[in-house]
């Protein structure tokens, strides 16, 4: 595996994977890497002749109160599991390799951030989409992958690419758990023990709505109630939103035909987590991807 920490360095590796006419598959992610990354990567291995990840904890998408400093780092240990899961050139950038100046120019997201985390995370999505797009142009990828854990940067990334023709093809994959179905994150290791305890009620109370759709609940502000209650009884956590929508469009989901998402974010006292399911609507053939 290689390791490039410049732009000129990543682009001098790039012309020869273009020379050799390899496909590239491209996985973003921002480190401490763990189960859901390294899925990200395998499935990237499997589709592309060269995988190219990078680890960069981006400024841009973090708020001031937000937890940039602090977010987990570890590269040696990211190193060698980049390397077990077939990567082949890691793009490890410093901040001021990414932004040597402040940008002349970033995006602003306009649809599906009007929910969820789009509504405390002020500027987020538009720090996400400016460095994944900076970093399409930088990989010059043929698909990218993202997990659906966060289904609405996943739905913001679809936004991006088909309203600015991004010649990319996003992949969205499952979201990776732990065996007590609680999702794997990077921020899970600043749970206290009893809160890793409570912590898979998320899971389960988005499971509730899950089953309840299935059996044939159809009454949205129902669905919210029943599972509000699980988790503020089990989660031991301030909820931050506990939605259901439609999907990828995060419109209110009662008119919704195909796909809806219940999801939650949940603060716990040193991490706030989320998660989420997409599932078809009752009498919908379709669970599109997006
Ligand atoms: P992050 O390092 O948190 O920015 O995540 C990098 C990529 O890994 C994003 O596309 C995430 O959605 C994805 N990811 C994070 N956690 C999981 C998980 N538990 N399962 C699947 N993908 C994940």
């Amino acid at each position: 595996m290689n390791i490039v920490r410049t732009i000129a360095d990543l682009k001098k590796d790039i012309r020869h994977f273009k020379l050799d006419h390899h496909s590239i598959g491209f996985v973003p992610t921002m480190g401490f890497l763990h189960e859901g990354h390294l899925t990200l990567a395998r499935k990237a291995r499997t589709e592309n002749d060269t995988v190219i990840m990078s680890i960069f904890v981006n400024p841009l998408q973090f708020g001031p109160n937000e937890d940039f400093e602090r977010y987990p780092r570890d590269e040696e240990r990211d190193i060698k599991l980049a390397e077990e899961a077939g990567v082949d050139l890691l793009f490890l950038p410093s901040v001021e390799e990414m932004y040597p100046e402040e940008p002349a120019v970033t995006l602003t997201v306009h649809k599906r951030t009007s929910a969820l985390c789009g509504l405390t995370r002020e500027g987020h999505f538009d720090g996400v989409a400016t460095v994944v797009m900076k970093l399409f142009h930088l990989t010059e990828a043929d698909r990218a992958y993202f997990g659906k854990k966060d289904a609405q940067q996943l739905a913001v990334i679809h936004g991006l690419v088909d309203s600015l023709n991004v010649p990319i093809e996003i992949i969205g994959v499952e979201t990776v758990r732990e065996p007590d179905g609680l999702a794997k994150s990077s921020r899970n290791v600043y749970l206290l023990p009893e809160e890793r305890e409570k912590a898979p009620a998320i899971y389960r109370a988005l499971q509730l709505v899950k089953k309840s759709v299935e059996a044939g609940e159809a009454d949205i502000a129902l669905l919210k109630e029943k599972a509000r209650r699980m988790l503020e009884e089990e989660g031991g956590a301030e909820i931050d939103y506990l939605e259901i929508l439609s999907y990828p469009e995060l419109e209110p989901a009662d008119s919704a035909s195909g796909t809806i998402i219940a999801a939650a974010a949940v603060k716990y006292k040193n991490a706030r987590l989320i998660d989420n399911i997409i599932l078809p609507v009752k009498g919908s053939a379709s669970c599109s991807a997006q």
